[in-house]
């Protein structure tokens, strides 16, 4: 049998079906499925996106094989209606119309009313008795080729249509506002107005047969596959040229033959809010475009209820028939012809974030759909827009017309917040304490900006990407943050920032929106989201939130599927307590240095630092051990028995230090030595790559008491917890481990410090000592450090940073230009890099489990948060993934997703003989 080429619809049957986008592309597969359930479609046939490949193959010509296809499926179409083209007395109309596999929108063209020449005008004058009809179609037809086949286009963005001049030329000379009030003569007069500019462009007479008019346009249709407009946005949504567009060619439906017609788009619902309610507009006597064209204002689709009862009534029965046979929402057009409806297309309508959830939890208790599938329907990071304070939306809309958007940078930390602008960390601190709601503008931020971060509103930065640290504590903290604004001059001196030629001073009120990185000046309202009151504030009762409903449905979903465990890194009782509130399982990292910046503590943590003699340490090391000890015994409490990774110190350590004069002389003071001691132990511990220096594991190995004191802090404070009653599990974790024989160095001293603990207390309690796989080697020699390790917690950043060579903090320069260049697909620090990073992860999974087949594993660095990279931890089999507490709800689903999408990984082998331990 010869291959098939065009399929055939209507008349309640068709020869394709939904499922065949591919060949007829979306418009055409769903013109047949409606078709095929017995909607009211307009009959034709759809020309495959083959025959795109072949036109273009063929030199841009439709090969002869097809045509007589088309032309078959033509004599059909033109026997189920009783018309023919060009048929003297009862002419046919057609549309063509362009149709890819995936939507875009408005990118090719489509030709209404191909058929018409001064026959059949006259003939179908006759038919209708409707002059002023007939004049309007034409007019559009021979509009529309001029454009689309002719190419008589506006020849740039700024200049106006050839046609339109026309149309407006003639309204003015009738002193008429709308195409509407033009008569069927005044339309007379644009059709041959049209064809005497065609004819001046092109030297040729518009053409009359209806066959020439046919093969013009389809050759048309497939060749706008390649027009610039297609290209680019091909580009933008990442669509493969060889997909190629199909060709519709359909009996026309006329919207345009007075008031008891009409033509309109709608959503099944609420495509903005996902309420359960038809949401879309129409036009009494409009055709084809004119809904959005905004020539007319259309009007809301309830108001149809009035203008046609019955075309109303029997849309909202089609508007249920869709939903149920689609499963999902749906975007329509129809046209309503002398009070009778037709459906002309249907697709998956496109919605927010926030109608996207509401829609899946809605069609679950619908029953439309399944909770998996729901789970399936919703991107992770879509929920951030139920977590988020939110501005009120038409106040921001009312000052971005006012001009009050200043500009933009990355959305570094989604959310809405509004503040009096400071430039520094001790100053949002005071000015948070007097009562201001401030926004810490800094040209970046540092580990000393964390009180100050703490207690602003939100966080703007001028440098920095999407893994900064402004951004990464920002997230962990759940502040709002824009960071990177390139645009941002920030001067401390004078306490100013400067956006272009506007100036605003410590003290002015902006408003961050860290959803989209929009930058406002000036005040605007927000309030924070439902799930928060319910949930961290307990402010709302969860019956009265029904946003929160909503979250709690698919988070109840998503721990019924999903395996991964899902922890947290947090550093403090309150954010624990949050995360525990948002789901988190566990502690995944416990940065003990993020404790040194607290009350009282960064005193002591820098005469420790500065030591000179043991003694010295150890006389500053007495001093943080009880501080400490408190911090743990808080967040043991708060994780109640829930598991708690404590990270020993890591970061080098002159970021504790004061690198001021002022400060090092007030530091001098307080420790009683000389100020110059000070500046040059300062300068001293200065290094050329404090990320490969001294710092990690490495200052636990030279100053062992460091360790033994840490430790020490954290085995009595869980004694503490136990003698309450309440029960805890540390687990010791050190950093930065390459060699096995660094972690046995302070494992060696973590249990000794547990032992004697115990002894001391005279409790019982279970710990861990693992390690973090943070470095290339200790990922290689992973059996062997998995020999002393009972967990491993995967540090993906370090791990990251290591494994590419690139510094984090050096890399925006190029990164950003290296994934817009394709050669790293995303920002690898944002993305876990699964060829390069995630194999060695894979590798350090399998060699671990090796050794040791119950060996914990885990990962806390920020891909944990990632939707991607938990999916990819998912498949390689760690038992859990720990990100920041704002993200413990995305985690859950993305763990769930990845449970669905991805089979899980196989079982570890285990091995006959009993692992060396
Ligand atoms: P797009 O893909 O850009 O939406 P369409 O092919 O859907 O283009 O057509 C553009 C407009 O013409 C739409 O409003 C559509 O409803 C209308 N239209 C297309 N074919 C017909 C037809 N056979 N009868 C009436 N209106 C039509
Ligand atoms: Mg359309
Ligand atoms: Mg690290």
């Amino acid at each position: 049998m010869a291959k098939k080429y065009v399929y055939f619809f209507g008349a309640g049957a068709a020869e394709g079906n939904m499922k065949m986008k591919n060949l007829l592309g979306g418009k055409g597969a769903n013109l047949a499925e409606m078709a095929g359930i017995g909607l009211p479609v307009p009959p034709g046939f759809t020309v495959s996106t083959e025959v795109c490949q072949l036109f273009y193959k063929n030199k841009k010509k439709i090969p002869e094989a097809v045509k007589l296809e088309i032309e078959k499926n033509l004599k059909k179409l033109e026997k189920a209606v009783g018309q023919a083209l060009g048929d003297p007395k009862n002419p046919l109309l057609v549309s063509i119309r362009s149709g890819a596999r995936a939507s875009m929108p408005g990118m090719m063209d489509t030709i209404l009313n191909l058929g018409l020449n001064e026959k059949t005008v006259a003939a179908l004058i006759a038919k209708t008795n409707n002059p002023r009809f007939v004049y309007d179609s034409y007019r559009r037809f021979v509009q529309m080729y001029g454009d689309v086949v002719l190419d008589l286009k506006p020849v740039s963005k700024d200049d106006i249509d050839p046609f339109e001049a026309i149309i407006e030329q003639k309204k003015h000379e009738r002193g008429v506002g709308n195409d509407t009030d033009l008569t069927a003569d005044d339309l007379k007069d644009l059709v041959a107005a049209f064809k005497a500019a065609i004819k001046a462009k092109t030297g040729h007479d518009f053409p009359e047969d209806p066959m020439k008019q046919l093969w013009g346009a389809v050759g048309s249709v497939f060749s706008s596959w390649m027009n610039e407009r297609a290209i680019a946005y091909r580009k933008l949504y990442d669509i493969p040229e060889s997909w190629g567009t199909a060709v519709n060619v359909q009996l026309m439906v006329f919207g345009n033959m007075g008031n008891d017609s009409g033509t309109g788009v709608a959503f099944t619902r609420d495509a903005a809010t996902g309420e359960n309610t038809f949401y879309g507009e129409y036009l009494m006597n409009a055709q084809g475009e004119d809904v959005v064209a905004g020539t007319r204002t259309p009007l809301p689709i309830a108001e149809l209820k009035k203008d046609d009862a019955k075309g109303y009534a029997q849309l909202e029965k089609i508007r249920h028939i869709l939903e149920k046979h689609y499963a999902d929402m749906m975007d329509v057009e129809f046209t309503i012809q002398q009070g009778r409806l037709y459906m002309l297309q249907c697709r998956v309508g496109k919605r927010t974030a926030f109608a996207a959830i509401k829609i899946a939890v809605d069609m679950v208790e619908e029953k439309l759909i399944g909770e998996k599938e729901a789970l399936a329907r919703i991107e992770p990071d879509q929920l951030n827009q139920l977590l988020r304070p939110i501005f009120d939306p038409a106040q921001k809309e009312v000052a971005i017309k006012g001009g009050r958007l200043l500009v933009k940078g990355l959305n570094a930390g989604p959310g809405a917040a509004t503040g009096r602008i400071v430039f520094n960390s001790v100053d949002a601190e005071a000015w948070v304490r007097k009562g201001e709601k401030v926004i810490l503008t800094r040209i970046e931020t540092s580990p000393e900006d964390i009180k100050g971060m703490n207690a602003a509103e939100g966080i703007l930065t001028a440098r920095g990407g999407m893994t900064s640290h402004a951004a990464l504590v920002a997230r962990q903290m759940g502040k709002v943050c824009v960071a990177g604004c390139g645009d941002l001059v920030i001067d401390y001196g004078r306490r100013t920032m400067t956006v272009k030629d506007r100036t605003l001073k410590e003290g002015d009120w902006i408003s961050i929106d860290g959803t989209t990185g929009q930058v406002l000046e000036g005040k605007l309202n927000t309030k924070p989201s439902e799930v928060l009151q319910v949930l961290i504030d307990k402010t709302l009762d969860p019956a009265q939130a029904p946003v929160y409903q909503t979250f709690a449905k698919i988070m109840k979903w998503a721990d019924k599927v999903r395996t991964l465990k899902i922890r947290t890194n947090a550093d403090q009782p309150d954010q624990s307590a949050n995360a525990v509130a948002f789901g988190a399982e566990g502690i995944g990292l416990c940065r003990t240095e993020h404790m040194f910046f607290g009350e009282g503590k960064i005193g002591p943590m820098r005469e420790m630092i500065l030591a000179d003699t043991l003694d010295q340490r150890k006389t500053a090391l007495a001093k943080l051990l009880p501080l400490q000890r408190q911090d743990f015994a808080g967040i043991f409490e708060v994780m109640n028995g829930r598991p708690v990774t404590i990270r020993t110190i890591d970061p080098p350590l002159h970021e504790f230090l004061p690198h001021e004069e002022k400060e090092q002389r007030a530091l001098a003071q307080q420790m009683g030595i000389s100020f110059e001691k000070v500046k040059e132990r300062v300068e001293s511990l200065h290094e050329f790559n404090p990320m490969l220096g001294f710092r990690g594991c490495r200052l636990g190995i030279i100053y062992p008491e460091i360790t033994a004191m840490q430790a020490r802090a954290v085995f009595e404070a869980a004694a503490a917890t136990k003698k309450k009653g309440i029960n805890v599990e540390p687990e010791v974790m050190i950093p930065l481990v390459g060699h096995v024989k660094e972690l046995d160095h302070q494992t060696k001293i973590v249990r000794e410090t547990a032992a004697a603990v115990m002894k001391e207390q005279g409790v019982k309690f279970k710990y861990l000592v693992g390690t973090m796989i943070e470095i290339p080697r200790g990922a290689l020699t992973a059996d062997e450090i998995a020999v002393v390790a009972e967990f491993f917690s995967f540090g993906t950043n370090d791990l990251t940073q290591t494994t590419l060579g690139v510094s984090r903090d050096d890399a925006a320069r190029f990164l950003i230009p290296y994934v817009e260049k394709e050669i790293y697909s995303k920002d690898p620090f944002e993305v876990l890099d699964r060829d390069g990073v995630g194999r060695l992860m894979r590798m350090a999974v399998e060699k671990g489990r090796r050794t040791r087949p119950a060996i914990k594993l885990g990962i806390c660095g920020e891909h944990g948060g990632d939707p991607s990279s938990v999916e990819f931890c998912h498949m390689i089999g760690l038992n859990y993934v720990s990100c920041s507490p704002f993200r413990v709800p995305i985690a859950r689903l993305a763990a769930a997703r990845a449970a669905l999408l991805t089979p899980p990984a196989p079982k570890p082998a285990q091995r006959k003989k009993a692992s060396k331990k």
